[in-house]
């Protein structure tokens, strides 16, 4: 397993990482002037994942920061088809997040000037024809340890150059037939500057554009041309990128373009038992593994967000683990951490039990119900109180009952007296059988002088039950969701078959009239969030966003 960075808890430092070291410099020395301006360019090929997120927050908090400006580009030079159906959820995730774009561009927009930059290019003699098929290419490119070959139609003239790209352009050949290449050096130590592809010819319809091209820029050369134009200053991308740097700066270079934008490599996100890749979360949508890109146990901002996630969490959580130069590994435990965190001076508790047994007290008068009062949250005395019904009839989790206790088991068993939280102390005298054998219910009795906020100071129990009243009680489905991907024996990341277990409840009235997207402690469990797509007024679905306890260790 990859290295796992567990010092990245230490308090959020946001105040400063490495990149705004480089733009203070740059401000300093004036280089853009007082101008810093980043950019978000997300392909528009899938949702966004909880990676993007933090290239997001990086980049829109940098303009924040240095009162700049952040574009969300669309990188839509590869004419792929389905590219449309995503815009729309890449917006809403971005400003869900909470940061609005200054400008929203696409970079398909720039073709006409990137094919003009291409002839310039070929006029300054930077660029030539190849009529190398993508094999030989890969041939003549060489090793690491060797350099390159040169290709036999490195030579052409200008003319010729000219003449050929145009006709390129008007479609007179087929795809891989031919390519534009960059004219640099087939000996350079760095494979990236071996002359590469720039244009590639490929008879598909774009979105914008249509049919007007069958050539397309390469994305190491497009990149550098849409930063430029959009007056970019600092071009944040991830590491695999920085190989790809000095032909970035070879492209505005030849281009004489003036200030030119730099490019700056940050690690990207890996968390553990994640997969985060567009093309793999693609895949687990399209082979019907998760129920769509939302699915609560995907990556996805859309999931994280129908999970219950914040948008504060998540920015705390890319805080927290900062921007550095090094790959490395997060433990998805620190996420977890962050939305607890957030949710634990938000959210309201609310008694809720699964797997119930129900209770009968047997001294307790049949037709009363009192009105309990039991606060809404223990660290945030002003989120006040609520009543909750209680009587006769109640039921407990399953998990609070045990027929012959262990050791140390505090909970109900026959003989011992346990405290109903905001209730009264409740001794279980008689487990009652169904003919299978099965517990139809457990005969309790109650103690009146026990009453929460009494000032009863006779005895003391070890344990503290909830409880919910049966006859108002409210029964909802709940999903409890384990991680996605799971590491089998030999250490790989493996689907797991268990990442979704349904169950159900009962719960308190306050909970079961829930309102798709409200959020809850359902006390002793977790947090848990109202399905913003399940959840009905005639049926309550629940998804649990994070347990109570952290296995996050500091
Ligand atoms: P994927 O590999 O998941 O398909 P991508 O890099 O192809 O992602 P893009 O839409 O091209 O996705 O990415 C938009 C921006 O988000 C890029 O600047 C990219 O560097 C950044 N980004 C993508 N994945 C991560 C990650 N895991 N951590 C940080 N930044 C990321
Ligand atoms: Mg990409």
């Amino acid at each position: 397993m990859a290295d796992i960075d567990n010092k990245q808890a230490a308090a959020p430092d946001s105040a400063s990482n490495f990149i705004h070291n480089i733009i203070d410099k740059d401000l300093e020395n004036q280089k853009y002037g007082d101008r810093v301006h980043t950019r978000f360019p997300p392909e528009p090929n899938g949702y966004l994942h909880i990676g993007h997120a933090k290239s997001i927050c990086l980049n829109f908090s940098t303009a924040e920061k240095y009162h700049g400006k952040c574009n969300l580009r669309y990188d839509d030079t590869n004419p792929v088809k389905e590219d449309m159906e995503y815009v729309d959820a890449i917006e809403e995730d971005v400003r869900w997040l909470g940061f609005e774009w200054d400008n929203r561009l696409w970079a398909s927009d720039y073709f006409d000037k990137m094919y003009e930059f291409a002839i310039r290019l070929i006029k300054k003699g930077k660029a030539f024809v190849c009529d190398l098929n993508a094999d030989q290419i890969r041939e003549y490119r060489g090793t690491l340890k060797e350099p390159g070959k040169e290709s036999p139609y490195r030579n052409r003239s200008v003319e010729e150059n000219l003449k050929l790209f145009e006709e390129m352009k008007e479609g007179k050949y087929a795809d891989g037939e031919k390519v534009l290449r960059a004219k640099i050096d087939m000996a350079s130590p760095n494979i990236n500057m071996r002359d590469p592809v720039i244009y590639r010819i490929s008879h598909t319809e774009h979105h914008n554009t249509g049919g007007k091209y069958c050539i397309y820029p390469m994305y190491d050369y497009a990149h550098p041309i849409e930063d430029a134009i959009e007056g970019i200053t600092h071009s944040i991308c991830t590491l695999e990128f920085e190989d790809h740097r000095p032909l970035y700066d070879w492209v505005l270079q030849e281009l004489e373009w003036e200030a030119p934008p730099q490019q700056i490599e940050f690690a990207r996100l890996n968390l553990t038992n994640t997969v985060m890749s567009k093309r793999h979360l693609k895949a687990l949508v399209d082979d019907g593994v998760v129920d769509g890109w939302d699915d609560p146990r995907m990556p996805t901002i859309a999931g994280l967000r129908r999970r219950g996630y914040t948008p504060e969490a998540i920015r705390d959580f890319c805080e927290r683990i900062g921007v550095s130069k090094a790959n490395s590994t997060v433990d998805v435990a620190l996420l977890e951490h962050c939305v607890r965190e957030d949710l634990k001076t938000k959210v309201e508790s609310r008694n809720v039990v699964e797997d119930p047994i129900k209770i009968v007290i047997t001294n307790y008068p049949e037709d009363q119900t009192e009105e309990m009062e039991i606060e809404n949250n223990r660290e945030v005395p002003e989120m006040g109180n609520r009543k909750v019904p209680f009587s006769r009839e109640l039921y407990v989790d399953g998990a609070d009952f045990m027929e012959e206790p262990v050791k140390k088991y505090f909970r109900l068993f026959p003989g011992n007296e346990v405290r109903f939280k905001g209730a009264y102390f409740i001794t279980c005298n008689d487990v009652v059988k169904n003919e299978d054998g099965t517990i139809r219910e457990l005969h309790c009795t109650y103690d009146p002088q026990t009453k929460s906020g009494s000032g009863f100071e006779g005895r003391k129990v070890k344990g503290t039950i909830h409880w919910v009243d049966a006859k108002t009680a409210v029964k909802v489905k709940i999903r409890n969701y384990d991680y996605l991907m799971i590491e089998n024996e030999e250490g790989e990341n493996v689907l797991n078959p268990d990442s979704l277990k349904e169950t159900w409840g009962y719960a308190e009235p306050a909970a079961g009239d829930a309102q798709p997207g409200e959020r809850f402690q359902f006390f002793r469990h977790g947090y848990y969030i109202a399905d913003a797509k399940l959840t009905t007024d005639e049926e309550k679905v629940f998804n649990k966003i994070v347990g109570l306890k952290s296995s996050w260790k500091k």
